[in-house]
């Protein structure tokens, strides 16, 4: 049986970036930039002043002290939006106001609040510095300079800063649609009459989400009963998507199904099972390009197998070059035993406290026990046959930013 790392490998080489498209600005947040950006401008594109006060040149004040103030008088007003009428010349100042650019002869600017004000003149009682309250020409960005780099991961400030440069849309590489497809006679979806016997479609919705979250726009197929010809004709449909997940059917009963429609279907399989708990069942393979993912039906076992296989997978096809969630070192809190002779992945919560991380289990770790799945903030990895003490390390693989003890972000 394949180790997890193993399995992510056979998945990854067979996964490749999807191609760009101009997205507009909003469009773009959390994808991926596809070419750099470079500025066409500087930013500001003119001195401006940081302060409401008066613009004036700094010669005029050198010798101003509180008794001996310099006299300028008031020459014009500039607004923010405007620019002033007129050269400032020596002796005198201009009422400004923040982001207006600096008039012709001034350099400086001194708050409003450092300045007696009389009627068409100002006293200023110390000398003001060159620069003084003045955001220069290309502060923040110089023309021609590479703003953002190919790869980049457009958040807020990315958005705000191709919005200064005037862009309503950037090359980002595209979400990858990804068909989600349930499996099952039992599984009756939303909206559907529940009889003995049955239960709600939770795998298709939990799924769709995780697609969303991992940046893919998810594409749902509905729910096939165990039978050859329905899974066959919903897995046709899904492989037109740019990848495909399914749930269930995929264990070694008689009813599980997908794989041989699959394999009916003339797609690669390229591994099934993984040494894991939850989720070794697990099927990977491929048609036409297109990859799909057998996950197990148990809900738990297929969110933890999309986390570790088909969320690195989505990123990738997004042009991520990030593809893994964070892992970091933690402490149990109170023991956390892995009795099975396979790797266990368990659900956790997760705090951060002054001596670094610390966890606990979050309950019953059934693979059907989806409330513990909602507690936990990570997944505790622990090697086969092993028992985490109390105090002891393990690895975390972070699902969520973990609360602070003391209940602060
Ligand atoms: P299977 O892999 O087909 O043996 O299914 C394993 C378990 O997952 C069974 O208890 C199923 O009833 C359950 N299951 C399968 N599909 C879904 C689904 N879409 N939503 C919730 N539970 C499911
Ligand atoms: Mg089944």
């Amino acid at each position: 049986m394949l180790t997890v790392e193993e399995a992510l490998e056979q998945i990854l080489v067979r996964v490749s970036r999807l191609g760009p498209e101009r997205a507009d600005l909003l469009a773009c947040l959390g994808r991926v930039l596809a070419e750099p950006v470079v500025a066409s401008s500087d930013i500001p594109p003119w001195p401006n002043s940081s302060m409401d006060g008066f613009a004036l040149n700094s010669g005029d004040t050198l010798r101003a002290t509180p008794d001996h103030p310099a006299e300028l008088r008031v020459a014009g007003t500039v607004p923010a939006g405007a620019v002033a009428a007129h050269q400032i010349r020596p002796g005198e100042a201009c009422r400004i106001f923040t982001g207006a650019p600096l008039p012709q002869g001034t350099d400086s600017v001194i708050p409003q609040e450092e300045v007696d004000v009389l009627t068409g003149h100002i006293r200023v009682s110390r000398p003001v510095a060159p620069g003084e309250f003045v955001r220069p020409l290309g502060e923040d960005i110089k023309a021609g300079e590479r703003v953002l780099e190919a790869g980049h991961v457009i958040g807020p400030a990315e958005v705000g800063l191709l919005a200064t440069l005037g862009r309503s849309r950037a090359l980002v590489f595209r979400r990858p649609r990804v068909a989600i497809l349930s499996t099952g006679d039992e599984v009756v979806d939303l909206g559907g009459q529940l009889a003995p016997g049955k239960i709600r479609n939770s795998n298709t919705y939990a799924l769709m989400a995780q697609v969303v979250e991992a940046g893919g726009d998810p594409i749902n197929v509905g729910v096939a009963p165990d039978r050859r010809d329905a899974i066959e004709e919903r897995l046709r449909w899904g492989l037109s998507a740019d990848a495909l997940i399914s749930s269930a059917g995929v264990s070694v009963g008689e009813y599980d199904l997908v794989r041989d429609s699959l394999g009916q279907l003339g797609a690669e399989l390229h591994l099934w099972q993984v040494s894991m708990r939850p989720g070794k069942p697990i099927t990977f393979g491929s048609a036409g390009g297109c990859p799909i993912f057998g996950l197990p039906g148990n809900p738990v076992s297929a969110m933890v197998t999309f986390e570790l296989f088909v969320r690195p997978a989505i990123r990738k096809m997004a042009g991520h070059l990030s593809l893994h969630r964070p892992t970091v070192r933690a402490r149990a809190l109170s023991p956390i035993p892995n009795p099975g002779h396979r790797r266990a992945y368990l659900r956790v919560s997760v705090t951060a406290d002054a001596r670094g991380y610390a966890v606990r289990l979050t309950g019953n770790q059934g693979s059907a026990v989806l409330t513990s799945m909602v507690a936990a903030d990570g997944l505790a990895v622990v090697p086969p046959d092993t028992t985490v003490p109390q105090e002891g390390e393990v690895q975390v693989l972070l699902l969520k930013p973990p609360a602070s003890q003391n209940g602060a972000a």
